[in-house]
């Protein structure tokens, strides 16, 4: 992972390099520059599309990419919409909209702690890139939200050492009893 790259988007390329979504929005930090950013994307296959104030999306298709930019752009509350631009869950994208963009956080703090399997839809710590997810899923057992984050599991043996110890750390705090690879 590039320096200037946010640790969250980390769950999200993986996500999108293992088929589960094709599109991802992150944030570019200012002090790269941009034909190095793009240089990057262009060596995953991917395609980006940039605004002024360093938000980024990335994905398979230019179309999509700036799409999903539009969309984060226009005037309103837009929450279902871009939630599913970006591949989430329906049900999830239903449940942030209820909540709306501005109670997206808020409402993630209120999230009750999954058990068993479904631990691995925790969306705690994501910020810091130590979550299987990169949404806040609509319960703590939401069956699509965990297929996703199955997904990402099963990335975690394919990555990189560095990368794979860093989940591995994240998880081994949540399951204590059963590391699973
Ligand atoms: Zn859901």
């Amino acid at each position: 992972m590039p320096p200037w790259l946010k640790k969250s988007a980390r769950v999200d390329l993986i996500q999108v390099f293992a088929g589960a979504r094709s599109v991802l929005r992150t944030e570019i930090h200012r002090a790269v520059a941009p034909a190095d950013v793009r240089r990057w994307v262009r060596r995953l296959s991917l395609f980006l599309v940039v605004d002024d104030a360093g938000f980024a999306v990335i994905a398979r298709t230019p179309a999509l990419a700036r799409r999903v930019l539009v969309l984060d752009q226009s005037p309103g509350d837009h929450t279902f919409a871009l939630g599913r631009a970006l591949g989430y869950p329906w049900c999830c994208c239903r449940a942030a909209a209820r909540v709306g963009e501005d109670g997206l956080d808020a409402w993630a703090a209120t999230f009750e702690r999954p058990v068993g399997r479904f631990k691995l839809i925790d969306p705690t710590g994501y910020r810091d890139g130590q979550a299987l997810i990169s949404h806040i899923p609509c319960s703590h057992a939401c069956r699509p939200s965990l297929e996703m984050a199955e997904v990402v599991h099963r990335q975690l043996p394919l990555l990189g050492a560095q990368e794979s110890v860093h989940f591995r750390r994240a998880l081994t705090l949540r399951e204590p009893h059963r590391p699973s690879w």
